[in-house]
């Protein structure tokens, strides 16, 4: 085999797994049994090439990855949320993720120089760098244990028991309260909730070291980010912004630390498309470094457990690359074309494309969304119904609807008790459906689609629609 032309695009998909090809192409697929037989080595597929190396036996040997182990995969509609796996990768991005696993290097010296990468690419103020961190979450924990401890390697040892430490406090709005939250918790810092920017002020005392700032839900608190970072400046302590969700617009990348934050964080495996469990965090360079002693491959501190290997740092740096040099209008237009793809194959049963629905400054998770009206007069079939179709659709599921996908949760031994009480609590979670939709309208995102899985999405939408009954 000649390597260097079997190394084309092509090749790539095919390292995220046969069965990512085959997922692709559902009518090719069925005609093929692909799902059930074992793939001839010939066969065609929708989306990209052939295999860094044949699996003959053992895991990976008939092709489909997934049905081995008897789970069912998704087509996503949903976004970028970790529960569904967040984000695929690019093919470019595998290949740096194989080059880098290529090498043994010194981690540190890794991440040092990715830093700087990190930094040029995101156009980061002067005395800032970057870190690739093992998610954004990650980002939070390693980034408030490096407010607390500086560079002192008693307090990164004892770190999370931060109660002998100068400052262990962290300020936090009300309305930016979130899951989150708890890695800043699980460093030992303290939350000080505040609402108004007077009892924010008042809030800050020796033992103050920084104020958080949620961007997602910052539309809910009272005081912004630059009179956060002003307030902060004035007291000489830090802020830290959470921006995990919140590109595009790439520009982001770039503004959010402009505005004075210390450190910011963005996760890699949303919209970036880097490696699943990875995020940048961008900050002060000073700080970056005693993020980095706060973190694997260190071993004896709170960040040992946010590992990033080499391969991860080359693959987020490919997607984050790849990521702020395109041309988002133009992604924009292939949003659009999946869509009336599926507007197209639908249009025969009455079902009709709803204005697109876009925020291009969204807060977070900024992307078109598309719904479609059923027209109740000839179809008898509602918009929850057709979701569900959708999440059923085997061997692959379109979706999540009713799937379990808000994650998995403790056990609540008053739950029962609860949802005795309140019948039209456990009514609401069955239906799982935003109030105030119209029930003849269904609809979703499409940014997170693989190559193909639009006509996947529309010849499943026909199948559904053909078998609604008639009005
Ligand atoms: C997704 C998200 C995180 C966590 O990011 P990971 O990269 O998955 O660790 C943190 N904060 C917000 C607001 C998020 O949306």
């Amino acid at each position: 085999m000649n390597l260097k032309s079997a190394w084309s695009r092509r090749s790539f998909l095919s390292s995220l797994g046969v069965a990512s090809g085959s997922l692709l192409t559902s009518a090719t697929a069925k005609a093929e049994g692909m799902f059930g037989k074992k793939p001839k080595a010939e066969t065609k597929r929708l989306v990209d090439g052939n295999p860094i190396v044949p699996i003959t036996s053992g895991l990976g040997s008939t092709g489909d990855i997934y049905a081995e182990l008897g789970v069912k995969p998704l087509i996503n509609i949903v976004g970028t949320v970790t529960v569904i796996g967040g984000s695929v990768m690019k093919p470019e991005v595998m290949e740096l993720i194989r080059r880098g696993n290529e090498h043994f290097v010194l981690i540190d010296e890794l991440e040092v120089a990715a830093g700087k990468f990190i930094a040029r690419l995101c156009k980061s103020p002067a005395g800032y760098t970057g870190l690739v961190t093992g998610g954004a979450a990650a980002a939070m924990v390693v980034g408030y244990a490096a407010m607390m401890t500086e560079d002192l390697e008693e307090r990164i040892k004892l770190c999370p028991d931060v109660a002998t430490f100068p400052r262990n406090e962290v300020i936090i709005q009300k309305a930016h309260r979130y899951a989150f939250d708890h890695q800043i918790r699980q460093t030992g810092a303290k939350l000080v909730e505040v609402v108004t920017r007077e009892e924010m002020i008042a809030a800050i005392n020796p033992k103050t070291v920084a104020i958080h700032f949620t961007n997602i839900q910052s539309d809910r608190g009272q005081v912004s980010g630059p009179e956060t970072v002003a307030i902060a400046k004035a007291h000489g302590i830090y802020t830290f912004n959470d921006a995990s969700a919140d590109v595009p617009p790439v520009s982001r990348l770039w503004e959010y630390p402009a505005v004075g934050f210390d450190m910011v964080t963005f996760s890699g495996g949303k919209d970036i498309q880097g490696p699943q469990a990875s995020g940048i965090l961008i900050g002060k360079e000073e700080l970056i470094h005693w993020a980095l002693l706060n973190m694997s491959p260190q071993e004896d501190r709170i960040g040992r457990c946010c590992k990033v290997g080499k391969e991860t740092i080359f693959g987020l740096l490919k997607a984050l690359e790849i990521f702020v040099n395109q041309d988002y209008d133009e992604t924009l237009r292939m949003y659009d074309a999946r869509a009336k793809l599926i507007s197209d194959a639908i249009a025969k049963f009455g079902v009709t494309a709803r204005p697109r629905e876009f925020n291009p400054n969204a807060l977070g998770n900024v992307t078109p969304r598309y719904s479609w009206q059923i027209d109740p007069t000839k179809l008898k079939i509602t918009g929850q119904d057709v979701m569900q179709g959708l999440a059923d659709t085997k061997p692959v599921g379109i979706g999540s609807f009713g799937a379990g996908a808000g994650g998995m949760r403790g056990r609540d031994p008053e739950a029962e008790a609860r949802m005795k009480a309140h019948p039209e609590l456990a009514q609401q979670r069955r239906r799982g459906n935003g109030p105030g939709r119209d029930p003849n309208t269904f609809g979703f995102a499409v940014w997170q689609l693989k190559d193909g899985e639009d006509q996947i999405i529309a010849d499943r939408l026909v199948e559904i629609f053909s078998a609604a009954p008639k009005a």
